[in-house]
Parts: structure tokens; sequence; C-alpha cells
């Protein structure tokens, strides 16, 4: 039987999410004889090869080059999950949310003493290269359809190893009670 592609990307995160998914220990082995491995920064494979079965997504969507790479996502896999808080609600980068971008950038690097210091030009980023600022940062769900959500900050490796498994062996992905009902 063909062995189900995984890929992973990392938007608007702190590679905390990946960082859990390592967390697995040596049940990667047992994931290798599952599964072929697609684009990912685990690999630092960059494109595509050929389409995915299932996609971890970690992080939200605050630039440009995060849509796009969702989109691109969404387009080459089966099934999307988004792994943690910042992909499922925006997260801590979402705090900028209610500040205009503007106040964001001067804060980052005009006004705190560190930065005042090392940017005596009071230079804000401004290359062209650089992906531009969305005008807030977007759960994944609100640019693309997302099939799965895994809670935490970040989910534990557990909960992301029993979803995994289930979904390259074809069954649901189902939570634990405690991680979706806090009382
Ligand atoms: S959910 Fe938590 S661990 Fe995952 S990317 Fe966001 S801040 Fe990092």
């Amino acid at each position: 039987m063909k062995k189900p592609i995984i890929a992973t990307a990392s938007l608007a995160g702190c590679f905390g999410c990946h960082m859990s998914f390592l967390d697995i220990d040596e049940r990667i082995l047992d994931l290798v004889e599952l599964v072929h491995w697609g684009k990912s920064p685990i690999n630092d494979i960059k494109t595509f090869e050929q389409d995915c079965d299932i996609a971890l997504i970690e992080g939200g969507c605050c630039n440009d080059e995060h849509i796009h790479t969702l989109r691109d996502f969404r387009k080459h896999c089966r099934i999307l999950v988004a792994v943690g808080e910042c992909a499922i609600m925006g997260g801590l980068p979402a705090m900028r949310n209610n500040i205009p971008i503007q106040e964001c950038l001067e804060e980052a690097y005009l006004n705190t003493p560190s930065t005042a210091q090392a940017n005596p030009e009071r230079i804000l980023p401004n290359d062209a290269e650089l992906p531009a600022l969305l005008d807030k940062v977007y759960p994944c769900h609100e640019i693309v359809k997302m099939d799965y959500f895994l809670p935490g900050c970040p989910p534990r490796a557990d909960l992301i190893y029993g979803a995994l498994t289930a979904l390259v062996t074809g069954q649901e992905a189902k939570l634990p009670y405690e991680v979706i009902k806090f009382d």
C-alpha cells in the first residue's frame, strides 16, 4: 500500500509546535514506517514534489507570504490540520490586532532602549523583498478551509502523535475530553 505523505509548515508561530511534534521522541521511527515526508522545515524540503495527504500547520498569517504559503498547502494537501493556538486563533502574534501597524513597528524598531541605540538613524524595515505585513494576524481558517484543529500552546506531543497516526491510518482524529473542556 502506498504510504501517505505528510508535510508541515510554520507561519506566524514560534516553532514551539514543531518542537512539541519532535517530542514524540523515538515514536518518530514508527512514523517513518508509516509515512513519506514531503515539504517541511524538519527536513528542509522547500517545494511540493508531489501532493501530500496530511499537512500540519503551525502559526496564523501575519504577512502576505504566510497567505501564499497557506493557500499553496491547501492546494497541494488533502487534509490540513491547524496545530496550536496561533494557527487556530492567531495566538500571541494576534495581540497586535488592536494596535495600528505603524505603532507596532515604531515600538519594535525605534522606541525600546535597545533598538533606539542600535538604530540611531531611526529606520523602519522597508526592503521590497520583505513580506508585506497584513492589517492584522489571521487564524488559518479565515484564509482557507482547515480540516482539523489541535488545541494547545503547544499541543502536547501525545496529542499530535495520536491525531497524526489516526489520520495516516485513515481514521478520524479524535480529541480527548480534557483538551476541549476546561472545568
Ligand atoms: S501555539 Fe504556542 S507553541 Fe505553537 S507556535 Fe504558537 S506560541 Fe508557539
